[in-house]
């Protein structure tokens, strides 16, 4: 969010209404799109379906997990989604297959100009739910030892094909670089963490001298993961 706000419209589905869990049989569920991703996996688990463990750590609902396509730990959301219902900025609800949609990387295009309202996953097998709390707990140590505590907003950059934008900006010599109170974090060189008051000019301050250490001595060009509300990074990087 640039530090001055954003003139436009803000939509919020924290209603319970859009905060559905539905199962449909056969390891599929109706999930709202205002659902968390950390209730889906606990309802999920309550439920004995085993499949969505891998989005527990991730901040956010499933309505911004699906327009970002959010992943972790060797998987993404739209491995377990079936179709997303949305609404276009015309206001016509429909229902789209996996197949109609174009999802890559921390990307859904049909999501750039439109609304999710929901989605039927997919793929949960029946498990005991002892077992799938084992699998959340790995998942979850594994971030708290490799994530910093510190407020972020997660990780800054794409990771380039074939390598880490983590280990790119380390080797860069980078952890520990500050902006006022931004600061690449010493735990994971990938996130931007906020050290007391840095304004969101700092981060971005920060993300431009870092991406332009790892051109310098690297040789390629980092492009951003998290979004910037309003403006394009191509105006502003
Ligand atoms: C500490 C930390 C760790 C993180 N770890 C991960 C990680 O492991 N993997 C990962 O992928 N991400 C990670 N993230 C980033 C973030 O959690 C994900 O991108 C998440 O999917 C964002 O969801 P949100 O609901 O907060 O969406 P927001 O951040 O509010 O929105 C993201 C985008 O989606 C759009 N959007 C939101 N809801 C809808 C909707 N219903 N329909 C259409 N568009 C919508 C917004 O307009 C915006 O463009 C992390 C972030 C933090 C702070």
């Amino acid at each position: 969010m640039p530090d001055e706000g954003v003139e436009g419209l803000v939509i919020s589905l924290g209603n319970p209404a859009w905060q559905t869990f539905e199962q449909m049989g056969n390891g599929r569920i109706w999930v709202g799109a205002g659902l968390r991703l950390k209730n889906l996996c606990g309802l999920a688990t309550k439920a004995g379906l085993m499949g969505f463990e891998f989005l527990e750590g991730i901040p956010g609902n499933v309505g911004g997990a699906l327009r970002m396509n959010a992943g972790a730990m060797g998987g993404w959301i739209f491995d377990v989604v079936e179709e997303v219902q949305l609404m276009t900025l015309t206001g016509d609800i429909r229902v789209v297959k996996k197949a109609d949609l174009h999802v890559a990387y921390r990307h859904c295009e049909e999501l750039h100009d439109a609304i999710a309202l929901g989605a039927l996953l997919t793929h949960a097998t029946a498990a005991a739910s002892d077992a799938i709390t084992r699998q959340i707990d790995v998942y979850r140590d594994k971030r708290q030892k490799t994530q910093p505590r510190e407020p972020s907003a997660g990780c800054v950059f794409k990771n380039p094909d074939g390598d880490s934008a983590g280990r790119l900006i380390d080797a860069a010599g980078l952890k520990g670089a500050r902006v006022g109170d931004a600061e690449v974090s010493t735990v994971h060189a990938n996130f931007i963490v906020n050290r007391g008051k840095a304004t969101s000019a700092d981060i971005i301050e920060l993300m431009r001298r870092v991406r332009a250490r790892v051109e310098e001595t690297k040789g390629i060009r980092l492009e951003p993961e998290v979004l910037l509300y309003g403006k394009k990074w191509r105006d502003v990087l």
